[in-house]
């Protein structure tokens, strides 16, 4: 490993929280607990699947549903929802390897942000680990187009920057713009207390659908005519536009590593999201697997047992 390679990191201890399920509206008690070096974040459902629970590893090739949250894991098996603000709390603090034992269906909504888990991550501490940190690097351009104006892209840069574009036909949202530079310091600082939003008119209807039993006005923005309905406002001016930035964040560290690229959004969600990450994998070319350094220039990686060959570059 070069002397400047940067480490992946772990927690430094388990910790938990109790919370409730956004959509199911059940509570359950997540635990985040340290894991060896390049084994990446893995849930574990404790409620089911026999001795040591169900395993689902956090993968893009794992994604089950994006509708309205993200949830991960096999068709007709166990699965668990809503891990996008997670994901980005873990992202956003540069977590490599945890494991995230839940003893149920949905990671606890909190207070509808990533700010809850950051605090979680930071209480437990975090730690490096002897193995490099590595990355996936773009190498070109890739969008996918979703209709109705809804786009999303990766363009190479040599960080991981994100910038989103929303544009709603109600007052107090309207047309919102952000861009980021992502890092842990940024992340919190600028990302991670923005809440979920949803509009008062259209929770009947998920209900009726057997989704947002356990959101209120603690766990999101709501918004009724051109009204935010929560007593104390907002948390930013822009805070839509930031959650979109903080559910793309999450979104696509189920890659499986950090990203070197920008992410830019456009009126999108969690399923183009999605769409976006199946794109990348499916272009081998677009790509390549990179140690990070600590002054940010890159190396092609080794291959690393743990984790198999990776391609060849520009393979
Ligand atoms: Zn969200």
């Amino acid at each position: 490993m070069p002397a400047l390679a940067v480490r992946q990191k772990t927690l430094k201890t388990s910790i938990s929280c109790t919370g409730i399920g956004v959509h199911s509206g059940s509570r359950v008690t997540m635990w985040l607990h340290p894991a060896e070096p390049s084994s990446g974040i893995v849930f574990r459902r404790s409620d089911v699947g026999g001795v040591g629970g169900a395993r689902i590893q956090a993968e893009w090739r794992n994604v089950a549903n994006a509708k309205l949250c993200t949830a991960l894991g096999e068709a007709g098996g166990p699965q668990v929802a809503t891990v996008e603000h997670l994901m980005a709390a873990l992202c956003g603090c540069e977590i490599d390897n945890a494991i995230v034992e839940l003893n149920g269906p949905e990671v606890p909504i909190m207070d509808g942000s990533a700010a809850p888990f950051v605090f979680l991550i930071e209480c437990a501490g975090i730690v490096e680990q002897p193995a490099p940190r590595r990355a996936i690097q773009l190498l070109h351009r890739l969008s996918v187009d979703g209709g109705d104006g809804r786009v999303v892209s990766l363009t190479p840069a040599p960080g991981f920057s994100a910038s989103f574009e929303i544009d709603f036909d109600n007052a107090a949202i309207a047309h919102q713009e952000y861009v980021i530079s992502v890092h842990p310091s940024t992340f919190k600082a600028e990302i991670a207390r923005a809440r979920t939003f949803g509009f008062a008119h259209e929770i009947d209807g998920l209900r009726a659908a057997g989704l947002a039993r356990g959101g209120s006005l603690e766990n999101a923005v709501v918004i009724s005519g051109n009204r935010i309905l929560n007593r104390d406002g907002l948390r930013y001016d822009d805070e839509f536009v930031r959650h979109k930035i903080l559910d793309g964040v999450g979104d696509l560290y189920l890659a499986g590593a950090p990203l070197l690229g920008h992410f830019h959004g456009l009126r999108s969600g969690h399923s183009l999201n999605h769409h976006l990450l199946r794109t990348l994998f499916a272009r081998p070319k677009a790509w390549r697997y990179v140690e990070l350094a600590v002054d940010r220039l890159v190396a092609p990686a080794a291959a690393h047992p743990a984790l198999g060959a990776y391609p060849a570059a520009g393979d």
